[in-house]
């Protein structure tokens, strides 16, 4: 279509799936796109939803921001609790056990990154003969492992305005919740199946999805939530699929709900095994486990026996299989047919950023809406928006199966050995000379996540910037002892994570 001729608003959405990704939009668009533009969500009960995607990270505060909804009200229907980071064991070396928290780690003073201070501590001495870890001096870390919670303050010249949270929810439970938010809102549900997709003879745009039972929805734009299937951009338009798997072989998942052991945790755990990792999500009303593995390297038995082995308390629902190759659509936007959610791509769960992605491509969409020229310089602009956003996240997964000593299989031997992209390469060159942290425009992960992860693998760097060596090193010392102090104390103050949830938010 040329931009030239006869361009219109869009005034007809179609959505075809409603799953996470599905509903996301769904609420987005009533919300943001006033009455003139109808939205119809197609989705198949008989086909169900994926069904997991339970962790979430900080921006999701903004989704939610932009909706309006009141945090205590959606924490209570979607059974969920408050996560300030994740715990991660046996990851870099068998034994090990580091926390990547949500918010800031340190302070950083007269320009000089946080990191560097304590880094210079650490590796020239000084004074003090403690500096404890990295992670004491973040308060959402030091709360996380004492199981205490509290909404952040705030003031920003407390310690308490540092502590930053996402959330742990309930995947069907927070995609009726959704619904609910996007019908009230005059969001239109079908249920049925889509058989196929209609196209334009000439332009290849899609006209309209044909139902089994006959039905057909027409729509001007359409949003592909259709789940690994990818039924629109993927099999209608053609769009084909990069593939990562050469560096994150993991291809499998087993999901096992289990009853709630004790408080919940305010933090996800990923324990990692032979051949992948297990996670570990705390809900009010259940905990959420799996087993993310390489089935070139682990047979499904032995996957699901080391899941129920690692299980905590008992089990309460059945095993559920899923299969998946890391990657990406070559494009995310293509003719009248934007992918969002699992159709446009997958990344495995380990810092939880598919929800993430969906709410970044939500926003992204919101920000180049088209009109009916479907300008091609806004769609690429998106398209190179979204491949570097998901490059970014891969790099920053890849990194956590890299880092560290683990050689105790044939997975950590290929995941130790295996030849990285250039960006993370040179990334990781880059922190192993004297720490520097270039945080790329973007990266969802901040230069303090970079860190966290990096020094919870012990990836020590040979040295650290100069300019901080002409800080006082008695100075920095104290600087150093009190921050840790005021982040202890602060802490120590906070509720219990189960107390905070009771009083506030119970389901
Ligand atoms: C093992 C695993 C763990 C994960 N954990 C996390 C996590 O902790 N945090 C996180 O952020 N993300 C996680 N994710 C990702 C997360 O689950 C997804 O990003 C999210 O659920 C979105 O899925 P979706 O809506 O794209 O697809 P789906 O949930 O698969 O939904 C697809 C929809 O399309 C419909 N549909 C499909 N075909 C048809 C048809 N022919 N006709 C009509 N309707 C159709 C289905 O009925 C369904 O409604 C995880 C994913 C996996 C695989």
């Amino acid at each position: 279509m040329s931009g030239a001729q006869m361009v219109e608003r869009i005034t007809r959405v179609v959505i075809a799936g409603g799953g996470t990704a599905g509903w996301m939009t769904a609420a987005a668009m009533a919300r943001a796109l006033g009455p003139e533009v109808s939205v119809t969500l197609v989705e198949s009960e008989e086909i169900g939803t994926v069904g997991v995607g339970e962790a979430t990270v900080p921006p999701l505060h903004d989704f939610n921001g932009m909706l309006g909804i009141d945090e205590n009200d959606f924490v209570r229907q979607t059974q969920a609790t408050f996560k300030l980071g994740i715990e991660f064991v046996d990851w870099g070396r068998i034994g090990a056990r580091y926390i990547h928290p949500f918010g800031p780690i340190g302070r950083d003073i007269g320009g000089l990154k946080f990191h560097q201070l304590w880094l210079r501590h650490r590796l020239l001495g000084g004074p003090e003969a403690d500096i404890g870890r990295i992670e004491d001096y973040c308060l959402s870390a030091v709360a996380a492992r004492q199981g205490r919670f509290a909404r952040p303050s705030p003031d920003p010249a407390t310690v308490l305005s540092s502590l930053a949270y996402a959330f742990h929810f309930d995947a069907a439970r927070y995609a009726l919740f959704l619904r609910g938010y996007a019908e009230k809102r005059g969001v239109r549900r079908i249920e049925g199946r889509i058989a196929s997709v209609e196209r334009d003879a000439e332009t290849g745009f899609l006209l309209a999805l044909a139902l089994e039972d006959g039905r057909r929805v027409e729509g001007a734009l359409f949003i592909d939530c259709s789940g690994f299937r990818s039924l629109l951009l993927g099999e209608a338009l053609g769009v084909g699929y990069r593939s990562w798997q050469r560096w994150l072989p993991c291809d499998r998942a087993i999901a096992m709900p289990s009853e709630s052991a004790g408080p919940p945790l305010p933090y996800t755990r990923s324990t990692a095994g032979p051949a992948g990792w297990r996670w570990r999500i705390p809900l009010q009303h259940r905990v959420g486990n799996g087993h993310v593995y390489s089935s070139a390297h682990l047979s499904d038995e032995a996957a699901h026996r080391e899941l129920t082995n690692g299980l905590d308390s008992p089990a309460c629902g059945e095993p559920r299989m899923l299969r998946f190759e890391a990657g990406r659509r070559e494009k995310f936007w293509d003719r009248n047919c934007v992918a969002i959610g699992l159709s446009s791509g997958f990344i495995e769960p380990l810092e939880s950023t598919s929800i993430h992605l969906i709410q970044s491509a939500i926003f992204r969409l919101m920000a180049l809406f088209p009109d009916t020229g479907f300008d091609r310089v806004e769609i690429d602009a998106y398209n190179r928006w979204l491949t570097r956003e998901y490059e970014l996240v891969r790099d920053f997964i890849i990194l956590h199966y890299h880092a560290g000593e683990r050689d105790d299989s044939a997975f950590w031997h290929h995941c130790r050995t295996m030849d990285l992209p250039d960006s993370l390469a040179t990334k990781i060159d880059l922190w192993r000379g004297k720490a520097r942290l270039l945080r790329e425009q973007h990266d969802l992960f901040t230069e303090d996540s970079w860190c966290a992860v990096l020094m919870g693998q012990d990836i020590m760097p040979r040295g650290c910037d100069p300019l901080v060596l002409a800080m006082p090193l008695q100075e920095t010392g104290r600087f150093l002892v009190n921050l840790r102090e005021r982040i202890a104390i602060t802490a120590a103050a906070m509720p219990s994570h189960g107390e905070f949830i009771a009083r506030h938010c119970a389901a």
